[in-house]
């Protein structure tokens, strides 16, 4: 299972206003432990794997809908290591089975501590408590950022990326970014879409990559897990001009984005772009259900 050997392809989307708009696929990677959540997790849990720990345990922290948390559960059970995930808002406990995320890392076989929000902030005294708990446990940070994930994210690039000017991902925590960054060739230019107000960010990405080489620029709706009717749209459309499935939360927002960019002649004409498909795919469900129940447009593919 982790192994760097993926042979994920580029597909190209198609000329805008001048500029080549192209996809690489790391969403398909595998449907749970989808895109760059693969590869932040890859070193951290092959270097923890490595030590042979006897009892050998993922911990990680995630909100109800996190890919993070599908990731890690997937991840978990395809190496047959337990895993714990710290889950933000006790009322959860007991819907684990109305919520597609939960119920899958559940039937994965995660164990789930529920806690309050208030709780789930003070992340230094969750992680002392989890250490003094569990000793051999692997901790993972909450979205898996880390100095070893932005090290795993340069397997997203290759001898196949290197034509292109620029390169492209949604941002979250920013690990992802980082690592391209850390990685793009001199003549590269590296955007993010971040996904979420965030103003730490352009350091945090700074300190983890050492280049300056990229730029953060927000989503048309940059709060974090905020669903508009537009974007819905956008996915929809997208996937029927393209057969590309895009999510609700990151790289449907990022290619909305991109393409406004181009429309704007944000970018030279002649320019290459390569957008990274970070997954993120699970979460489609649980957006629906929510959206239904506020009787909008459902995500369609
Ligand atoms: C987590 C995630 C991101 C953001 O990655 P960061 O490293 O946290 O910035 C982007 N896209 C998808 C689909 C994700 O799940």
């Amino acid at each position: 299972m982790l192994t760097t050997e993926h042979n994920i392809p580029i597909e190209k989307i198609g000329n805008f206003n001048g500029v080549e708009l192209w996809i690489k696929r790391e969403d398909l990677i595998h449907p749970d432990i989808s895109g760059n959540k693969y590869w932040k997790l890859f070193y951290n849990v092959k270097y923890y794997l490595d030590q042979n720990p006897s009892n050998a345990k993922l911990i990680t922290f995630g909100g109800a809908f996190s890919n993070h948390i599908a990731a890690v559960a997937a991840l978990g059970k395809s190496l047959n290591i337990s895993n714990l995930g710290i889950i933000r808002g006790e009322e959860l406990k007991d819907k684990i089975y109305d919520n597609p995320t939960l119920h899958q890392a559940f039937n994965n076989g995660m164990e789930f501590n529920f806690v309050s929000r208030e709780s789930y902030r003070d992340k230094s005294f969750l992680n002392q408590t989890l250490k003094q708990n569990f000793p051999e446990a692997l901790i993972i940070p909450e979205g898996g950022s880390n100095n070893l994930a932005v090290e795993g994210v340069q397997w997203m690039l290759n001898e196949h990326t290197k034509d292109f000017d620029y390169l492209c991902t949604a941002v979250g925590t920013g690990g992802t970014i980082a690592g391209i960054s850390k990685v793009a060739e001199p003549h590269q230019k590296v955007i993010g879409i971040k996904v979420v107000q965030d103003d730490s960010l352009e350091n945090l990405v700074k300190n983890w990559s050492g280049q300056s080489n990229f730029e953060l620029l927000n989503a048309l709706e940059a709060r974090y897990g905020k669903i508009t009717d537009d974007n819905i749209r956008f996915i929809n459309d997208f996937y029927k001009r393209y057969q590309i499935p895009l999510d609700p939360i990151y790289t449907g927002k990022m290619m909305q984005k991109l393409i406004q960019l181009i429309d704007d002649n944000y970018f030279e004409k002649g320019t290459k772009i390569l957008a990274f498909h970070t997954g993120g795919l699970q979460a489609i469900a649980g957006a629906n259900q929510q959206l239904q129940k506020k009787n909008k447009t459902l995500i369609q593919f």
